[in-house]
């Protein structure tokens, strides 16, 4: 059955004419080239903002569904999105902090509880198979399962088109943090993951069409009035990259696209983000992402 967008679309209706107004430029090219799609699913970070899932971002391929990152809300945020809820063909983990795991059991058993009938594939730093196990304590013979991957950077995955490599990147003190490159028959993505600024990201993006990194805002830093509020400005300088950073390295990558995610705000608005993003030297297009939005 035809949806009542493709059946305006065939019919030359304006897009000012639909109820929403009109669609994004990125959402419009995928409706006509929908090989390879971005959905981000959760833009967000420990905080608990309920418009802004826990870190999640989905990768669809001609129908194949492909997960990175598992944080709270993926499986509402799949179903809002209108993606299978019975599993991915395959799920990715950029590292094992709670923000980015916390949707992970979720995934698992009510993947299987909407009927997934085959174990999928997790691929992700070591300590995954331990997290695991602990997760499906009282494991019992059944499809729910997951076929666990402990990887390091390199080609990881490579199946009917589509290639996924493991890029090792810097997140602090934590020791194992990837960012992963998708590669599929019409596009090149690269995920960040959660990391400082990284040379070997830099590297492996470079000419990327859709560049996806993590944020915090440079002119919002400061230490916090919490417990251990004092150390925050040398945290986040250690495991995470601010705006201004985050421009440099884009001017050097330039990607077709930068979308800033797991946005570490401090109140900063989307204009801050996107000024300290130009002061760091990109001048290409760049977008704050948003919960369910498709690119
Ligand atoms: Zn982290
Ligand atoms: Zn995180």
């Amino acid at each position: 059955m035809q949806s009542a967008l493709a059946i305006l679309l065939s019919l030359g209706i304006a897009f000012s004419a639909l109820p929403h107004g009109p669609p994004r430029p990125a959402a419009m090219a995928s409706a006509f080239s929908p090989a390879t799609e971005v959905i981000l699913l959760g833009t967000g970070t420990p905080y608990p903002d309920p418009a802004a899932s826990g870190p999640a971002t989905a990768v669809v391929v001609n129908g194949r569904m492909f997960l990175f990152d598992v944080g709270a809300g993926v499986m509402r945020r799949l179903k809002a999105a209108n993606l299978p809820i019975n599993g991915p063909e395959a799920l990715f983990i950029t590292h094992l902090h709670s923000d980015h795991t916390l949707g992970y059991a979720d995934l698992i058993l009510t993947s299987w509880v909407m009927r997934r009938r085959a174990p999928f594939p997790v691929f992700g730093p070591p300590g995954l198979q331990r997290m695991t196990n602990h997760l499906l304590e009282h494991e019992v013979a059944g499809g729910y399962r997951v076929s666990v991957h402990e990887i390091r950077a390199g080609i990881i995955y490579e199946k009917d088109g589509v290639r996924v490599t493991a890029i090792a990147v810097q997140h602090g003190a934590w020791k194992e943090s990837f960012g992963y490159r998708i590669d599929t028959t019409d596009r090149s993505i690269v995920i960040s993951g959660d990391t400082r600024p990284s040379e070997a990201l830099v590297k492996a993006a470079r000419g990327v069409d859709i560049l996806i990194h993590e944020v915090y805002s440079a002119s919002r830093l400061a230490p916090e009035d919490r417990p251990g509020g004092k150390d925050w400005p040398r945290y986040c300088r250690e495991y995470h990259t601010s705006d201004v950073e985050l421009g440099h390295l884009a001017g050097r990558i330039q990607p077709k696209l930068l979308i800033l995610d797991h946005l570490i705000r401090m109140g900063a608005s989307d204009d801050e983000l996107l000024a300290g993003v130009r002061t760091g030297g990109y001048s290409g297009r760049v977008v704050i992402g948003k919960d369910l939005e498709r690119y």
